[in-house]
């Protein structure tokens, strides 16, 4: 690929993802954070018997529970000692909203550290879906998105990730959230952050979110979509890992020059790119992708960004991937804005007409900060960033 000038003086986000994680410290080892071999190390490191270890992963798996003082089944003077060892708390809730009657729940969480995520369980009829964070912000930069703004203050571990899920599972078979008890079914990687620049720890969660138990919440892995902005290696490298998760790509444009401006990931990957790798993805885990297109007002909703998204989709052959437009959940302050319901239409009848299956996404949680980062950036990001100001 030949680079621009203006792309050689932007750093990689590997680059700038190593200097901020190495100042920030790793959060504390969590049982979700070690292999099964692990777990039985660290039992008998604390004189434990081996079997203890699956009794663990029967808790924390099957049933969500971290609370050791209460496992009857362990000898009591082990709890205090096996909740320490195995379940620092990774996560603490700080604010949670409600809306839609109930069925979304967006909930802002702090991590060791005082830094801030979110994530968001919404319940429908027929499924529960959680939308979780990868990163603390992200360092993608693209300027309509509140997460961008705050840029990247660094990963998240493996255990903080699960701990999302382990959370909203609990809370779904709680009955928490309206609609009585019920099972959390799907996962997306669609909240703060870019999961392929976070690859190891997304996918060591993707792995046990989809075993079965004791070795994982048993959500299958048709039900759990990861988000990338177009990051090709990442999505090579899922391609090759063979498991059939579903892969959405946030495209927002369907041109290089548009999307250079709306998406900077773009500079280093370009539209042809990240379409090459997604339509290879289709090809090898045969599994149509989700094409995220948020509608912004005047800047890329009208027929003619419509016609050049059919034709760059089509390009490739039938069937393959769904776009999912979104009205844009417009930041305060920011010159991006939602479409008008009209120009929504017209776009989406013009893919139907090119062939193209797409569907209208719901803005579940709008009065809500539904759009990823707009709770935290309220709050103010991360702790540590106000402490260094
Ligand atoms: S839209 Fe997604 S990739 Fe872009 S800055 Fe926001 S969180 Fe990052």
């Amino acid at each position: 690929m030949t680079q621009t000038a203006t792309q050689e003086q932007k750093p990689a986000f590997r680059e700038v993802l190593s200097k901020e994680h190495t100042r920030r410290g790793k959060p504390p080892l969590h049982f979700a954070d070690m292999t099964q071999e692990e777990r039985v190390s660290k039992a008998q490191e604390l004189g434990l018997a081996r079997f203890r270890a699956k009794q663990l992963a029967n808790h924390y798996f099957a049933h969500h529970d971290v609370a050791a003082a209460d496992f009857s089944d362990f000898p009591a003077a082990d709890r205090e000692l096996v909740s320490q060892a195995f379940f620092p708390e990774l996560i603490k809730e700080e604010t949670r909203q409600i809306a839609d009657q109930g069925t979304t729940v967006k909930t802002l969480w702090e991590l060791f550290d005082g830094a801030r995520i979110e994530s968001v369980l919404m319940r429908y009829p027929k499924r529960a879906t959680l939308c979780i964070s990868s990163q603390v912000g992200c360092g993608m930069d693209c300027p309509f998105c509140a997460t961008g703004r705050m840029g990247l203050t660094r990963n998240m571990s493996t255990g903080e990730i699960l701990e999302q899920v382990r959370v909203a599972a609990w809370s779904m078979e709680a009955g928490e959230i309206a609609g009585g008890p019920g099972r959390l079914s799907n996962v997306v990687f669609m909240g703060m952050g870019e999961p392929m620049a976070n690859y190891k720890s997304v996918l060591g969660a993707v792995r046990q979110i989809c075993a079965a138990p004791p070795e994982g919440f048993g959500i299958s892995a048709r039900n759990i979509t990861i988000s990338t902005v177009g990051v090709v290696p990442g999505i090579r490298k899922l391609t090759a890992e063979g498991l059939p998760v579903r892969l959405a790509v946030s495209l927002h444009a369907p041109s290089d020059q548009l999307r250079d401006e709306l998406v900077p990931m773009n500079r280093r990957f370009n539209t042809s790119q990240v379409l090459d790798a997604a339509h290879d993805y289709y090809l090898t885990s045969k599994r149509r992708v989700s094409i995220e297109y948020a509608l912004m007002r005047g800047i890329n909703d009208q027929a003619e960004h419509a016609r050049l998204l059919a034709k760059r989709l089509n390009h490739y052959g039938d069937d393959w991937a769904h776009v999912n437009p979104i009205p844009l959940n417009p930041i305060e302050g920011s010159r991006w804005t939602a479409s008008k319901p009209e120009d929504e239409q017209t776009f989406l009848d013009i893919l139907h007409r090119a062939g193209i299956a797409a569907t209208l996404r719901d803005t579940r949680g709008e009065d809500i900060d539904g759009a990823c980062g707009q709770l935290a950036a309220k709050q103010g990001g991360s702790r540590s960033e106000e402490a260094k100001a």
